[in-house]
């Protein structure tokens, strides 16, 4: 971002940059407005609209001075009302609800400009009761705005957590700025550009995550799994973890709870150190790969790691069950008394015999079994 405005700052490159700018927004435009459709994002595709939407209406009334201040209010509101509308198909009744919300709001401000021109500046630029250390100060109403703005994208980054998310959080901050600091026309495209490459990489980064997470638990999933081990060399060790009576424990407690308890171990084997990398294989079955590391290496680690599954213990989420990890003293005092988890694990390493990946998870998974008959909650090799 500094990059760029130190180039359209640069009077000899500001010609050619300014010359390409366009080319350039509306290649991203595209590119992004396509994959967005492709992947049914309806959100990207609004803050799209939105964002081209603004700078048409810019470019065509230049000499507006009306254009900019509103836009300043508007383009964040209608960014947060669209980060946190739900995914919808599109030609929902809520496509047509934004829609006409648009109109209502161009009809509006037409109608204030037109008939009510005094107090709808009055009301723009109504000067804030405290002072900002800015050069220019915002209109109260702008403030509002924007801390709102900011605020609720905040928090809908909190409750869901995902690239996309944060690229619309920046994007909202990348967009406001232009305005706020009422920069020329060339620097609002410099933005708008770097908001939709926000966009467009927390669009990838969704997809990457979808193909490569497993979705339940967060870790990486099998397809992760089969990546990883064609980039291995070749020392490593790899270790096939599998949840002891997982089947028994679904049956008492339900589908859900055992949904619950794996999330849990997968969190407890996220934290594996020792260069290892944990993924969900498939069921209740999970794989870490330590590349460099022999078997003798990890011992310690996973006896860890295995000791933090049996300590963890496991109370089901149920309706008085609080969003919050309770801590030690709160949880002595609940009638629930926590559920036991515990795992087994079997290690291998590549050798003479077995070189390739396949066999190595093979030899593991034999090793996985002989820990299950010798009474489960061990490790063996
Ligand atoms: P062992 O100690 O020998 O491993 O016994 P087990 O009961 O864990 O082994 P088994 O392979 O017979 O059972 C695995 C169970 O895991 C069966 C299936 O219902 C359950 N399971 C697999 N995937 C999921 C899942 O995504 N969610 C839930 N809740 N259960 C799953
Ligand atoms: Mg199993
Ligand atoms: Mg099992």
């Amino acid at each position: 971002m500094v990059a760029g405005i130190f180039l359209l700052k640069a009077a000899p490159l500001q010609q050619q940059i300014t010359d390409y700018l366009p080319i350039f927004f509306l290649t991203i435009f595209i590119i992004t407005f396509l994959l967005g459709l492709r992947f049914k994002r309806n959100r990207l595709v609004f803050a799209l609209f939105l964002l081209a939407l603004s700078l048409g209406l810019c470019s065509l009334y230049p000499q507006q001075p009306i254009i900019y201040p509103v836009l300043a209010l508007l383009l964040p509101l209608n960014l947060t009302l669209t980060l946190l509308l739900p995914e919808k198909r599109f030609g929902s009744t809520l496509t047509a609800l934004y829609g006409s919300s648009l109109l209502i709001q161009g009809l509006a401000i037409f109608w204030f400009e037109q008939y009510w021109p005094e107090n709808f500046s009055r009301i723009l630029y109504q000067p804030l009761p405290f002072s900002l250390p800015l050069e220019s100060q915002p209109g109260i109403l702008l403030f509002g705005i924007l801390t709102t703005s900011t605020l609720l994208a905040l928090v809908n980054f909190q409750r869901r957590p995902q690239p996309l998310e944060s690229a619309f959080f920046w994007t909202l901050v990348l967009t406001v700025i232009p305005f706020y600091l009422q920069f020329e026309n060339q620097f609002l495209m410099l933005f708008f550009c770097l908001a939709i490459a926000t966009l467009l990489t927390g669009l990838l980064e969704t997809s990457h995550n979808m193909a490569y997470r497993d979705e339940l638990t967060g870790i990486p999933g099998r397809r992760a799994l089969n990546e990883s081990l064609k980039r291995l060399g070749k020392r490593y060790s790899l270790a096939m973890l599998d949840i002891d009576h997982f089947k028994k424990f679904n049956d008492k407690h339900g589908h859900d709870v055992g949904d619950q308890v794996l999330k849990m171990v997968a969190g407890c084997l996220a934290t594996v150190a020792c260069g290892g990398h944990a993924f969900r294989y498939g069921g209740e079955e999970f794989t870490i790969v330590f590349p460099n590391r022999k078997i003798e290496d990890i011992q310690t680690e996973l006896e860890r790691i295995r000791k933090k599954v049996a300590t963890t213990g496991f109370i089901p989420r149920s309706k008085d069950r609080p969003a919050k990890k309770p801590t030690k003293r709160t949880l002595k005092k609940t009638t629930n008394k926590p559920l036991s988890v515990t795992i087994s694990i079997g290690v291998a390493e590549p050798s003479r015999e077995r070189r390739s990946p396949d066999q190595v998870i093979s030899a593991a998974d034999q090793a996985l079994y002989l820990a299950k008959q010798q009474g489960r909650n061990r490790i063996c090799n």
